[in-house]
């Protein structure tokens, strides 16, 4: 190391950055850099990789040039490096002379800490020469995968990279990726020729990122009331269509979502203009095609939603890795028909290289059993990335948090089978469904099959089941489509052996239960919503005086920790994630304020004493208020709502809003003693008949039998998985 010894590097990362403790892998980055070594790292979006060259080039003498693919990008980097204290500055086709030549004056001078430059800048002759003249500390490569004809972002100026070693000799090379087949790093470490380099490979594990699977039944609305679950919280929906992008945010827009669409078909003004406006909260959501990509640094985004099915696991994984960048959790909601896998495998077919073709349907496959297979999601992501998934339940996945169940279906599939057999294994999932319901359509009548003797016997169940029960027997073999676009259904040998009663069936899963059972509440990340929105807002006005994005500001994680620690004080401030001494001295008196008033206002909340407990990420137990203790007491003796409600001198709805928030902490209560265990079970079923977590189509379809307070109690109880 040269000049600075491990203290330095750990006060840097707490003065600057904010942080008191490295993530998996920087520390070990940040001192092979500091040693001069080469660096390969493949670490998944979010990782922190740009705290990886950050910091070692503050303790460097000389400048670290860090080469970035995108020139949209560049100004963020650089403003969100210099929001740190951090002396940056960028070079690029988009400025003017004058202020080039303001850079590479303040570079020539020492004053640089980071100086950002596109790969096309090596290829003039005279700025290489330049940038020999100006002391350099190491070269750092961001989307190094971009060198790659194997990666998904080839870029062929990456190529200029190449005499990097050349250009600057004896200066180190770090290359940072998030893309990890192996085929892309090795033509990363070979084009690069890194010498003997330091080569980190992290977990592609994302805890924080929460997955759940649902079948698509009608997109529009499932999408609407995710997002409407998400408090007004930043997010992102892809589609594959660009007509579906533009429908999708019509219909949000008419719903009262602040929504844009985002795809190649739109000028590129609009584009820049949509994309802005998500990067700095000004548009709640963006709709957007798989063309959105790269250009996303923002830190904030809670969720992401799919509307169609992904062609492969790896888009997947890049398009859910854009949520929760700031460790905070974020969900990502995939809504999944069978029918997309055809659809995409209709314009694999398409293809003339039969091999590209093969691998495509691999992966499109490998992609559909993501989605169908009762396993894991995250064991499924990780194991495509090679890597394995310790334990058995990776509680952040509606596989692993609502269990699945095993069901006996051998005789609802011998009804599909023999309704597919009976009319000559000729039609496809949604007619041989219409007929086991006993539906009278067009189509069905035209073919006299309402006269079949399977017509109308699964009447017993929805159509949502019988769709599940298809798809189940196609994923487990029983079925088999021809291939074609509008696919038939035939069966195979194992199906006849089903169908003819030599075997049984079971069927597996997902166990129902409201939407989102206890994610993200699990977390106890949701404290004061209301003093976090005046936070947020405060962020927002800053952000917009300052035209940067927010998350330059503050990430969420640290308006979240404010919440959590209320610091009154700029040292009980600084124990607030990503709060270093530059923050606190531009920001400190503002938010510090907003907190102390809202404190004024709220007597009874208690301010934390121990803060170092309260930083970490864990979530904790939180204080109860007295009058909350009270009413959740008497629940626990036993006493209904009204009687709790007449004991205390409260209203009801208040007793419920106490129980309310105890359930919502994690803590167990028997809701059966307060709502009678009938009563109980009516409420659960209408959630889970409704796939809701809204309480008004639940209250109504429930037709007075019961009300309000009772519903919230149960849902509460149905999302921490007590009822
Ligand atoms: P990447 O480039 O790998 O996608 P970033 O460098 O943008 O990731 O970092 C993602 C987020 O993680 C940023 O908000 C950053 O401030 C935060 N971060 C990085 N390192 C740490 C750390 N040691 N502790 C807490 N947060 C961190
Ligand atoms: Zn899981």
């Amino acid at each position: 190391m040269l000049n600075a010894d491990q203290s330095q590097i750990f006060s840097t990362l707490q003065e600057t950055f904010g942080f008191s403790t490295f993530r998996e892998n920087q520390l070990e980055i940040i001192q092979a850099v500091l040693h001069n070594k080469d660096v390969f790292a493949v670490m998944p979006t979010g990782g922190g990789k740009s705290l990886c060259y950050q910091l070692p080039a503050l303790l460097l003498a000389g400048t670290c040039i860090v080469i970035s693919p995108l020139i949209s990008l560049m100004k963020d980097q650089v403003d969100n490096a210099k929001s740190l204290g951090i002396q940056a500055g960028f070079i690029n086709s988009s400025q003017n002379i004058e202020d080039q030549t303001r850079v590479m004056d303040a570079f020539f001078t020492g004053e640089l800490d980071l100086l950002y430059l596109a790969p096309e800048r090596l290829a003039l002759n005279h700025f290489a020469k330049k940038l020999q003249r100006g002391k350099i500390s190491f070269v750092a490569v961001d989307e190094a995968h971009c060198i790659s004809e194997w990666g998904h972002d080839f870029r062929p100026d990456y190529l200029q990279l190449a005499h990097l070693h050349d250009l600057l000799p004896g200066t180190a090379v770090a290359a940072f990726t998030a893309t990890a087949t192996k085929q892309v790093a090795h033509d990363i470490v070979a084009r690069l020729h890194l010498n003997a380099p330091l080569t980190i490979r992290a977990s592609f594990n994302r805890p924080n990122l929460s997955y759940t699977v649902r079948m698509r039944e009608n997109t529009g609305r499932q999408i609407l009331q995710e997002i409407r679950t998400q408090n007004n919280q930043p997010g992102i929906v892809y589609r594959l269509s660009r007509n579906d992008v533009e429908k999708t945010a019509k219909m949000l827009q008419k719903n009262g979502i602040a929504a844009l669409p985002y795809h190649a078909g739109l000028d590129p003004t609009e584009r820049a203009v949509n994309q802005d406006a998500f990067n700095k909260d000004k548009t709640q959501v963006i709709v957007a095609t798989v063309a959105f990509g790269m250009g996303i640094d923002k830190s904030n985004v809670r969720f992401v939603i799919h509307g169609d099915l992904p062609k492969n696991i790896e888009g997947y994984y890049q398009e859910t890795g854009r949520s929760g960048r700031d460790g905070e959790p974020a969900h990502c909601l995939l809504l999944y028909n069978r029918g997309d896998m055809m659809r995409l495998g209709y314009f694999l077919d398409q293809l003339e290289n039969k091999q590209e073709r093969k691998i495509g349907w691999q992966k499109l496959k490998q992609m559909a059993d993501y989605a169908e297979l009762p396993i894991c999601r995250r064991k499924q992501l990780l194991s495509y990335f090679a890597e394995e998934l310790p334990g058995d339940n990776c509680g952040g996945c509606d596989i692993c948090l609502q269990g699945v169940e095993a069901i006996d279906a051998t005789t609802q599939a011998q009804m599909i089978m023999s309704a597919i057999h009976r009319t000559g294994q000729r039609f496809g999932s949604g007619h041989i469904i219409d007929i086991v319901l006993g539906a009278k359509t067009k189509r069905l009548l035209q073919f006299g099959h309402d006269k079949l003797p399977t017509h109308g016997v699964g009447k017993g169940h929805k159509k949502i089941f019988w769709r599940r029960l298809v798809d189940a027997m196609l994923s487990d073999e029983l079925l088999t489509t021809d291939g074609s676009q509008f696919p038939v259904l035939q069966l195979t040998p194992a199906g006849e052996k089903v169908l003819y009663g030599h075997k049984s069936y079971t069927m597996h899963m997902v166990k129902e239960v409201a939407q989102h059972a206890s994610r993200q509440d699990a977390t106890g990340h949701n404290m004061h919503p209301e003093l976090f929105e005046r936070l947020r807002e405060q962020r927002h006005t800053l952000a917009e005086e300052q035209n940067v994005p927010p998350y330059v500001i503050f990430s969420d994680r640290s308006l979240h920790d404010m919440c959590k620690l209320l610091p009154t004080t700029p040292d009980t401030l600084l124990a607030v994630n990503g709060v270093g001494k530059v923050k606190l001295e531009q920001y400190g008196k503002e938010f510090l304020e907003i907190i102390t008033s809202w404190l004024a206002e709220n007597p009874d909340v208690k301010i934390p004493e121990n803060t170092a407990a309260a930083v970490s990420l864990e979530p904790e137990n939180k204080q109860f208020s007295e009058t909350i203790q009270k009413s959740v007491a008497l629940a626990q003796e036993g006493y209904s709502l009204e009687t709790i409600a007449v004991k205390r001198g409260l209203k009801p709805s208040t007793i419920a809003s106490h129980l309310v928030e105890w359930l919502e902490d994690d803590n167990t209560l028997d809701i059966r003693k307060l709502i009678s265990p009938e009563k109980c079970t009516l409420i659960k079923e209408q959630f889970i008949l409704h796939k809701t977590e809204l309480l008004k189509p639940v209250i109504e379809s429930l037709e007075g039998q019961a009300g309000y307070d009772e519903a919230k109690i149960v849902r509460a109880a149905m999302q921490q998985g007590i009822f």
